[in-house]
């Protein structure tokens, strides 16, 4: 202690160094006093030396010391040292007493030794049984021998055994046998204890592997192989538990997979919203039909059926709502085809009933005007009460067809017609009905091709004030310049451009260029010009239709009341929305014009919910005006309430100077028809305006001296 380690060496005083030195010179010496048999003989003396060496350097070293290591250290080491001396001292007194010792013991065993050939050597038996023979054998001669206290020789070769002795070997012969015996008892039954369960363990173990269950060991032997039991009787309940857990899970799993596969092969049958049988469905029992109608001279007829107006329903009021008028359509539409047949939703809008057996034609039309019949009363859906026609097509087995297939074609080219003829019709097949459609097909090709090719082009024709004579407004009307040079009439393509879903980018197409040419005159020879465009309701739904237009307004630099918009009453069909575009665009300054006003189902509501500016009469009304007084009235009626409203008006198709006689008497009037003008290329309509008020002044003066005209423009 006090001495410093460093890098693994000790540094110290050099007298503890000394010191140290010392004690290892000693320590041979000290070791030497342990050895055995005799101690070397300077050892003592060696000792004793080093010991005074020692004394010496502490001595020497002391004051440094007691500095260093402490002064109860060197008192310690003093006191050590002294206590060494002395037992150094008393060792080798006792060493010396110790010599003396031995030699006296010596010198006894030495008169041991040579009192030895006094005692008579005994021969040790063999075995254990032989000495105990010799034991037993209590009359035998040795037994003066054996009793014969004094032994003749003591030998390190031979054993001496007294009488006593050797019974005492038998015994112990005899208790080693019972003890190996025992051992062997012993080993046997734990052998037996641990293998017996072990082996129970096994079986039971082997069992359950094979799927038993309820399988319990007994229980018993050691107490860990007793507690592997009782653990293994608990996991095999809990096992057997999970396994009926697992059979009950099985099952279940079974039933629900039995339930989904009925679901899916439903599914895969039927319609998911009407739960009525699909297309599929539908062709599997039509095939099937026809197969016994075939074979007993039966009819079956095949109905294709649309729900008049269905998209405007589903634009208006949302899928939702369009969904919940499907589903109470389906179930009205199946209960009254039940009596004769049986119904099907073909996808969206689309659904058929098919007759199953009928005896003549007759029957299958009739029960036709039944369906038509049964959709007039209005469907309830979510408390509302809506009025929703159908439009049925039929086509009959083997009249007009005789595969699945072809009857529902054919039914739906009579679909097509009934739709034609308005709402709430059947139309039944005929071949003409295919021709129409082969037309209808080539119209739609040659719409893609006038897209692509440009073809079309926009016509104007005038619109002349009646007060003065002017053309203040002309209307755009669009043609179709076909490749050989003929000019085919909106009539002619717009139910097929709207149908197959061209009307888009054809009506895009007109608002833009008649934009692009009211901008044209406007920044030329015509700044207050005004340019009636026709919108389909259908361009109203979109809601960007109004940020479009007057993105394409600003494009040009052309105010909004330059442009009137027409529109027909079914806008009012399309919705709320659709009104309040309507609501913006009056706001933005365009006016708004109601077409086609006086026929069909015109009503008062027209007038007072849209955001109007003008309506045009219809030119079936005007058509008359002249002739029929009921028409002069109704047209009266209605210039009447026009005006009464603020309204400004266009007698459109007048093509007679008569006819603007009953016109002429109101305020506001407007008139547009071949006897001012056709509509004619862009670039003929200032020449055409600016005539225009001579050949009013003409018109007149016909009318007024009741002659017809000179010059005509009507073709
Ligand atoms: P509309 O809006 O009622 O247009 C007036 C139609 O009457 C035009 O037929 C015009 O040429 C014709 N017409 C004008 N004066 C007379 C006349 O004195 N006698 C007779 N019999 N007819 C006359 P058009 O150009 O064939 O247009 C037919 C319909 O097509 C238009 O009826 C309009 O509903 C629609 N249409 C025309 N251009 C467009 C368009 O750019 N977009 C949309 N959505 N529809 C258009
Ligand atoms: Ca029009
Ligand atoms: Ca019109």
């Amino acid at each position: 202690d006090g001495a410093w380690k460093i890098l693994g060496r000790v540094v110290a005083r050099q007298s503890l160094v000394e010191m140290s030195r010392t004690m290892d010179e000693m320590r041979p010496f000290v070791a030497s006093l342990g050895l055995p048999d005799s101690v070397p003989e300077n050892t003592f003396d060696a000792l004793a030396a080093e010991e005074a060496e020692f004394g010496r350097s502490l001595a020497k070293a002391s004051a440094g010391l007691a500095r260093s290591q402490g002064e109860p250290w060197l008192v310690a080491m003093l006191e050590d040292l002294a206590a060494l001396a002395e037992a150094l001292t008393a060792l080798e007194t006792a060493g010396q007493a110790g010599m003396t010792e031995i030699q006296r013991f010596e010198e006894a065993n030495g008169q041991l030794a040579r009192l030895v050939p006094a005692i008579r050597p005994v021969a040790v038996p063999a075995t254990p049984v032989e000495s105990a023979v010799a034991v037993d054998d209590a009359d035998g001669p040795e037994e003066a021998a054996v009793e014969d206290p004094v032994p003749e020789t003591l030998s390190t070769t031979e054993t001496f055994v007294n009488p006593e002795a050797g019974e005492a070997r038998v015994l112990i012969g005899w208790l080693s046998a019972a003890v190996l015996l025992l051992l062997l008892f012993i080993s046997v039954g734990t052998a037996v204890s641990i293998l017996r369960p072990v082996r129970t363990l096994m079986t039971a173990t082997r069992r359950i592997a094979d799927g038993e269950t309820g399988v319990v060991v007994p229980r018993g032997g050691i107490r860990e192989l007793d507690a592997l039991a009782v653990s293994f009787n608990s996991m095999a309940e809990r096992l057997a538990a999970a396994q009926a857990l697992a059979r009950e899970y099985h099952g279940e799993l079974e039933s629900k997979v039995e339930e989904r596969t009925r679901q899916l092969q439903h599914l895969a049958g039927h319609d998911p919203l009407t739960q009525l049988p699909n297309r599929r469905q539908l062709f599997a029992q039509l095939k099937t039909l026809l197969e016994s109608a075939a074979s007993d001279g039966m009819r079956v007829g095949v109905y294709f059926i649309d729900l008049d107006n269905f998209k405007n329903i589903n634009d208006s009021m949302g899928h939702v709502f369009g969904d919940r008028v499907l589903w109470a359509f389906a179930k009205r539409l199946e209960q009254v085809s039940r009596p004769f047949g049986r119904a099907a939703r073909l996808g969206g809008d689309e659904f058929t009933v098919i007759h199953d057996r009928a005896g003549s034609a007759e029957e299958i039309v009739a029960a036709g005007q039944a369906l038509v019949a049964a959709f007039e009363a209005p469907l309830e859906v979510d408390g509302r009460e809506l009025s929703m026609s159908i439009s049925v097509g039929a086509s009959i087995y083997p009249d007009h067809e005789t595969d699945a297939e072809s009857l529902l074609r054919a039914a739906d080219a009579a679909l097509f017609r009934a739709k034609a003829l308005g709402r709430s019709q059947l139309c039944v097949f005929s071949s003409e009905l295919f021709d129409a459609a082969a037309a209808r097909f080539t119209t739609e090709q040659g719409l893609r091709r006038a897209i692509e090719r440009d073809e079309f082009k926009l016509y104007f024709q005038p619109e002349v004030n009646a007060a003065t004579g002017e053309a203040d407004l002309v209307e755009a009307l669009m043609r179709w310049q076909l490749p050989g040079g003929q000019c085919v009439t909106p009539d002619q393509f717009l139910t097929v451009a709207e149908e197959c879903g061209l009307i888009g980018q054809i009506s895009d197409w007109v608002i833009r260029s008649a934009v692009a040419t009211a901008a044209r005159w406007r920044h030329g020879d015509w700044p207050e010009v005004r340019v009636a465009i026709n919108l389909s309701p259908r361009q109203l739904l979109d809601s960007d239709f109004v940020e479009n237009l007057l993105e394409t307004l600003a494009q040009h630099d052309l105010p909004a009341r330059c442009i009137e918009i027409e529109l027909t009453e079914n806008v009012l069909q399309t919705g709320a929305g659709t009104i309040e575009s309507l609501r913006r665009l009056r706001r933005a300054g365009f006016g708004i014009a109601l077409d086609d006003f006086g026929t069909g189902y015109s009503s008062l509501v027209s007038l007072e919910q849209l955001p109007l500016t003008r309506v045009k009469l219809d030119k079936t009304l005007i058509a008359s005006i002249d002739s029929s007084p009921r028409s002069l009235a109704i047209a009266s009626a209605i210039i009447g309430l026009c005006q009464g409203l603020g309204l400004e008006i266009t007698a459109e198709g007048v093509e007679r100077p008569q006819q603007l006689g009953p016109l002429m008497r109101h305020r506001g009037m407007y008139i547009q028809g071949y006897l001012l003008s056709q509509a004619v290329p862009a670039s003929e309509l200032l020449a055409a305006r600016a005539e225009m008020p001579a050949r009013w002044r003409d018109v007149r003066a016909a009318r007024e001296q009741n002659r017809p005209l000179l010059t005509s423009v009507g073709s």
